[in-house]
């Protein structure tokens, strides 16, 4: 058997790595009541119970003719006596052999249960012969049947989007309360880098990992705050780290993380804070640095790209999330048939990236985004999916079943 050169022991299992890092995160609890409209990505604090029932009132699924069906004679035609519009309900009384015009959406007058659709009723001047059998509360949506009082339509640790918006919209709340937005430090280490706009002279590189984290953390919700780039200097590294760590919850550095001579990142957080893991036996990504500075949470990515976008999403957003109150949402995992032949080492965990899609058969399939060097950037951006292959896994012929995790919607 084959291992893996960078499975050396001392690597944590990335299950046992999650759930370390996930045991010492304890959630914030600072609440804010803020207006509907700025809500989108933020964390609900609270369970929100329904004060209101939905529909307010009996209202019409369609546009047609509101009947009382006790009261219906299939043989007579009825006479309109009035209409209800939505926003415009009818006030008066309809006897017996009589009907009004109701839209979809409109109050359903108080003598009547029914609705019969236009297209089953052939209109006469102002009287209606209906060609369709007539059913108590047809075409009715009966009040209270969407929502009742006291109803729990949204639950604490949601985070908070489009949908669940407008269900709180349409119990007419305009403000819901929310855990205050996570405050993120970011920066990169690297002489060699330059910010995307510049010029490269021999040797530089441009910094990617800055902008790619930047938009995680802004698709979380939070606050982002940009130290820019830090040379490779100790003093330098340590003082921009003490003074993020002093106003951020989170610091997210990447470069650095390793045993190259001018990777300072674990010594400084050895002598400012603590370092509570360092390696974790997946790949791409194995060196990450994970501890806190102060109350500060402190995650090193890993210089490469690839890398620091992997365990950004797979070890730090979930630790990021509980620490932002929300309640975390498991991986979707599906089993595909692997269309490409795929190398592994036993050893670490694989997030090889892919393509899964539903082959002619409504089954699944994956292929590879090729090459999966972690400096490849456009194997990431390419997929849509991670191929996970377990510790033990050496290899996939082509043809044959994988677990695949689809990207979630923060790095989809
Ligand atoms: P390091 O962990 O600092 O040794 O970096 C590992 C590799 O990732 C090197 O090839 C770096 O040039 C590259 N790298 C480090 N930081 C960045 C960055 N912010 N953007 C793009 N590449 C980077
Ligand atoms: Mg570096």
């Amino acid at each position: 058997m084959i291992v893996d050169c960078c499975s050396a022991p001392g690597l944590k299992p990335y299950n046992e790595a999650l759930e370390q890092i996930l045991s010492s995160i304890v959630p914030i609890r600072e609440i804010e009541l803020l207006p509907l409209e700025d809500c989108l990505e933020r964390i609900l604090a609270e369970d929100l119970l329904s004060t209101n029932i939905l529909p307010p009132w009996h209202c019409s699924a369609m546009d047609g003719y509101a009947l009382n069906s006790g009261l219906y004679d299939a043989n007579r035609p009825l006479t309109m006596v009035g209409s209800s519009f939505a926003g415009h309900p009818y006030d008066g009384k309809v006897n017996i052999g009589e009907c009004i015009r109701i839209m979809t959406g409109a109050c359903l007058p108080a003598d009547c249960d029914a609705v019969v659709m236009q297209e089953n009723v052939q209109l006469k001047d102002t009287k209606i012969i209906i060609e369709a059998m007539v059913e108590p509360w047809q075409h009715v949506r009966k009040a209270g049947s969407e929502v009742t009082i006291g109803e729990i339509v949204l639950n604490q640790g949601q985070r908070i989007n489009p949908r669940n918006i407008g269900v709180a919209a349409s119990l007419g709340l305009s403000k819901i309360p929310v855990f205050r937005q996570l405050r993120v430090a970011i920066f990169s280490t690297g002489d060699e880098l330059v910010p995307p706009g510049g010029t490269l002279l021999s040797g530089q590189i441009y910094d990617s990992n800055r902008y790619s984290v930047a938009a995680v953390c802004k698709r979380l919700g939070y606050e982002v705050i940009d130290y820019g780039l830090v040379a490779d200097d100790k003093e330098k590294i340590k003082a921009v780290m003490l003074e993020a760590a002093a106003i951020a919850d989170v610091l997210l550095t990447s470069g650095g993380v390793s045993v190259g001579e001018a990777d300072y990142v674990k010594p400084i957080i050895e002598e400012i804070g603590h370092i509570d893991l360092w390696k974790v036996a997946i790949k791409p990504g194995k060196p990450i640095a994970i501890g806190s500075i102060q109350q500060c949470k402190f995650f090193g990515l890993p210089g490469n790209p690839v890398s620091a976008m992997v365990t950004l999403n797979l070890l730090v957003q979930p630790a990021m999330q509980k620490l932002s109150g929300m309640e975390l949402i498991p991986a979707t995992i599906i089993s595909a048939i692997c269309d490409t032949k795929l190398n592994k080492k036993a050893g670490r965990r694989d997030f090889q990236r892919g393509t899964a899609y539903t082959g002619d058969q409504g089954n699944w399939h994956v292929s590879s985004t090729g090459s999966q060097g972690s400096a490849k950037l456009t194997s990431l951006s390419q997929g849509n999916c991670y191929i996970v292959l377990d510790e033990n896994c050496t290899g996939v012929r082509a043809g044959e079943k994988v677990n695949v995790q689809l990207f979630d919607e923060v790095i989809r």
